[in-house]
């Protein structure tokens, strides 16, 4: 029941109490009034009657005077007091107009009938001695006879008192204790008041009010500290202090509600920041094997119940291979064949183990199929990699959130692999020719720079062979370019074979060559040049059934420090060449006054 409601019927109680408490003092009043009343009238009617009495005594004194001594004046004043005392009718209606009842009065009348009756023999005992007949008038007067109806007066007059005390005395008494009655009754309603009022004041102060106060006053001071475990009291009771505690109630689970959603947010700004973070490292990536350590850093903070893999595509098996792993994934393979992924071929995130039933990947096992989530890493439309990651925590798949981190992340990762490719791939083409996969003139500036520094340094010889095919341009009429390009391709990986533990070899041009070779004096350079003649002479070259014939090549070498400066190195190569050239090619010439070697075939013939 509300505060209000209560507090309204203990009003209107109080009230009618009140009302009923001041009526009973009203009806308590009337009846001390009624006894007021009641005791006037005894002492009336006693009054009344004790004149009755007292005339009749001093009409009878009046009489005897009168009769004993004969004085006139004495019956005058007889006389006089007679006349005072008026007839019987007029002293009874006295009487009944002061409320006297008709037996009291009949009482009454009977007693002045016989005072009546007194009084003839009063006036026969005065008429008695006015004749001169004192002896009647004594006998009349004093006989037994007027004793006996003077005694029966009074004793009617005695009885009409007694009949008019008794009455009174009971209404007397009746008025008194119905005024006691109702002052107790009005006393009664005065103090249930006060308990009612009391009792409402206390019950409405401190049980429905004061305690569930205090208590909600400390639950609103620890939610004001956001303490959100503290419970709001249950209070069933409907009214003020029930919609205060469900507002409290409400306040809280709000509370906790905010504090949910805050917390969610800061985790969700923390993996957006990781995310971020991540992007920029892999933006700052020099190879792939630098975005596989990013990306085993961050994964796991960012999907922290997650272990995975990262595979790439390698083109040459056409193959997933495991590049980088994290938190020990129990499932999936370490090389799979592309098909045997679900999420590469539908080309979008692929987890079987979520609600909705679907085929696991044949790369996972079986048993850990439900916990895997396989991600394309996709690029200009082009797949290549895959993050399989790995639920640890035993759920069937990651919440919608971590989802759209994981979309974020694989996003980020193919992007940045796919950049890395393409630069990788860009480097490769502007480094290295692509007909031979020899490193082209625009890796040879550094190179060599490099090289030099590197001689300076160390105070060793460096030898720059220039190595040029001997008319290949015949070969090229005769077998055609494509045959050309098979003989650039076979000197080259010659070459190459034959530097490739202790040096560099570059291709110049055309069908020229350079070979750097660091810590290589001159000798060392002619006995190298000596061993590439022999092999590239002694391959066997077949282009489309045809053989190619033998090749040649003649190389000029120059040595640095001892030929001349750093930047005149290839120049000086290059003339030794030119000198081989002129002097019969298929042979090796050192640079500056240096002597000429003979042929490889020569030499050894
Ligand atoms: P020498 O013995 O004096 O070096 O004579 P040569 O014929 O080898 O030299 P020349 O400079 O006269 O001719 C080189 C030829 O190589 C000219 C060009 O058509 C050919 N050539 C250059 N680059 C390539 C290439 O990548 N492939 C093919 N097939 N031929 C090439
Ligand atoms: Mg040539
Ligand atoms: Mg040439």
């Amino acid at each position: 029941m509300r505060i209000a409601t209560i507090t309204n019927w203990a009003y209107g109680a109080t009230v009618c109490l009140t009302i009923a408490a001041g009526f009973t003092m009203v009806l308590a009043s009337n009846a001390d009034r009624l006894e007021r009343d009641a005791v006037r009238q005894r002492d009336l009617f006693d009054q009344l009657t004790f004149e009755v009495e007292a005339d009749e005594a001093q009409l009878t004194d009046q009489a005897r005077l009168a009769a004993v001594t004969g004085d006139p004046s004495h019956e005058i004043a007889y006389n006089r007091t007679l006349a005072a005392i008026g007839p019987v009718e007029q002293r009874l209606s006295k009487l009944k107009d002061n409320g006297a009842k008709e037996e009291e009065l009949r009482s009454l009348e009977e007693g002045l009938r016989w005072a009546a009756t007194l009084q003839d023999e009063q006036k026969a005992a005065i008429a008695a001695i006015k004749a001169g007949d004192e002896v009647t008038a004594h006998k009349i007067i004093f006989g037994a006879e007027y004793e006996r109806e003077l005694e029966r007066v009074h004793f009617l007059l005695g009885r009409f008192r007694y009949m008019l005390d008794n009455r009174s005395d009971r209404a007397i008494e009746e008025a008194s204790r119905a005024s006691q009655r109702l002052r107790t009754v009005s006393e009664a309603m005065v103090a249930i008041t006060a308990v009612l009022f009391l009792f409402v004041l206390g019950f409405v102060l401190k049980r429905r009010i004061l305690k569930p106060v205090v208590k909600l006053s400390d639950v609103v001071n620890r939610l004001a500290d956001q303490d959100y475990a503290v419970e709001p009291p249950q209070l069933s009771q409907i009214d003020e202090i029930g919609d205060m505690a469900q507002a409290v109630r409400i306040f809280r689970e709000n509370g906790i509600e905010r504090q949910r959603l805050e917390r969610e947010r800061d985790a969700d700004w923390h993996v957006r920041d990781l995310l971020a973070r991540m992007t920029q490292r892999l933006q700052g990536c020099e190879s792939v094997a630098d975005l596989f350590e990013v990306v085993r850093l961050f994964a796991p903070k960012i999907a922290p119940n997650l272990a995975g893999r990262l595979y790439t595509l390698d083109t040459r098996l056409e193959m997933m291979a495991c590049a980088s792993e994290w938190q020990s994934p129990h499932g999936s393979d370490a090389a799979f064949a592309p098909d045997d992924c679900w999420a590469l071929r539908r080309g979008q995130l692929h987890m079987p183990g979520g609600d909705l039933v679907d085929v696991p990947c044949k790369h996972v096992p079986p048993e850990t199929a439900a916990a895997a989530i396989c991600v394309p890493l996709t690029a200009q439309g082009e797949t290549i990699g895959l993050l399989v990651l790995e639920n640890r925590t035993g759920a069937h798949g990651p919440n919608e959130n971590a989802k759209v981190y994981i979309e974020l992340m694989s996003e980020t990762v193919g992007l940045a692999l796919a950049n890395l490719k393409l630069r990788d791939a860009l480097h490769e083409k502007a480094l290295f020719d692509a007909l031979t996969g020899l490193r082209n003139r625009h890796d040879l500036a550094d190179t060599l720079r490099r090289s030099l520094a590197q001689a300076d340094a160390s105070k060793t010889p460096l030898s720059c062979l220039m190595v040029d095919i001997d008319h290949f341009k015949q070969l090229n009429d005769r077998h055609g370019h494509d045959a050309g390009d098979l003989t650039i391709r076979s000197v080259a990986s010659a070459l190459d074979n034959a530097v490739r533990e202790d040096g560099v070899a570059f291709r110049y041009g055309g069908e020229e060559f350079l070979l750097l070779l660091p810590d290589c004096d001159e000798a060392r350079a002619v006995e190298r040049s000596q061993l590439i003649q022999d092999r590239i002479t002694g391959m066997t070259l077949v282009h489309e059934g045809t053989s190619l014939g033998p090749v040649t090549v003649s190389i000029g070498i120059a040595i640095y420090p001892q030929h001349g400066p750093a930047h005149s190195l290839i120049g000086t190569a290059d003339a030794a060449l030119l000198r081989a050239k002129e002097e019969g090619r298929n042979r090796i010439v050192v640079a500056a006054g240096a002597r000429e070697v003979q042929p490889a075939a020569s030499a050894r013939g």
